[in-house]
Parts: structure tokens; sequence; C-alpha cells
């Protein structure tokens, strides 16, 4: 699913040309792997052809995450990151505060509310980030101090 060829069909699929600035973005989301600033990506497209500016790569990571190929997180005091989106589900991701790693939250807390404690709102869509300690930071965390 995530070589370039299927990411650039499904992209013009959508009726989105392929242009070299796009080419470029989605071999630097592969190459980097995992997630990446926009700033990590701006360097990498620009290696890569010196003449494509960075409203250009700012653009296409709001068109390519709109279309679901990519996600999308906040991490406090640093940058957003970008990663190529794996699952083609719905899902949330947990980013912890300490080591600013990022997990895949593969189930939608939305999903469990009914009708009622969603005030019957349709049309849903659901963004946001969660945030904690994972695992081996809370082991860090508890450590007595030597
Ligand atoms: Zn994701
Ligand atoms: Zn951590
Ligand atoms: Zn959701």
């Amino acid at each position: 699913m995530n070589d370039i060829f299927a990411l650039e069909e499904r992209l013009q699929r959508k009726g989105y040309k392929l242009t070299r600035s796009r080419h470029l973005l989605l071999e630097g989301l592969l190459a980097l792997d995992g997630w990446a600033s926009a700033q990590q990506l701006f360097q990498y497209v620009t290696e890569r052809d010196a003449g494509v500016n960075s409203s250009t790569i700012y653009r296409n990571l709001e068109t390519l995450t709109g279309l679901g190929l990519l996600c999308r997180v906040e991490v406090a005091h640093s940058p957003q990151y970008f990663s190529l989106n794996k699952t083609q589900n719905h899902h949330h991701h947990l980013i912890c505060k300490s080591c600013k790693g990022i997990w895949t939250l593969d189930h939608c807390p939305l999903r469990h509310l009914n009708a009622e404690e969603l005030h019957r709102f349709s049309g849903l869509e659901c963004k946001f980030d969660v945030y904690g300690y994972c695992e081996a930071c809370q082991a860090k965390l508890t450590a007595p101090e030597s």
C-alpha cells in the first residue's frame, strides 16, 4: 500500500495532478519513514529540486492530509508532524509528553457515544490528539533518584 506508485495512483484517482513537488514530498515521507516535520520535508524536497518553495510544500501537505493520505499531529512546543497514513480507517494518535513519541490509537472513542450524547449531530468529523506518558517514560519518571 505504501509504495510510491500506490500513493500516486490514489492522488490521481482523486483528480490531483502528479506534480514534481508532490512526487518528491511523497518520496520524502517514505524515505524519512515515520514522522517528519514540514521543515524536514522541505529540506528533503529542496535538496532534490531547489525550485520548490515552502508555500508549495505547506499547501501540498494540507492537500494530502485532507485527502487522508497523510496523518498530522500537533506536539506541544514543536512543529506539526506528518506521516503517511498507514491505515484507511479513521483513527487518532497518542503523543507522549515526555519523549514526544507518537502512537496510533486505532479506535475512535466517539463510536461509543450514542445519538443523545452527541446531541444528535450528523456529519461528524473528529480531529483530536491524545497526550500522556508512554510506558517507557512512566518507568523513568517514577524511578527513584539515586
Ligand atoms: Zn495516523
Ligand atoms: Zn515517552
Ligand atoms: Zn474520531
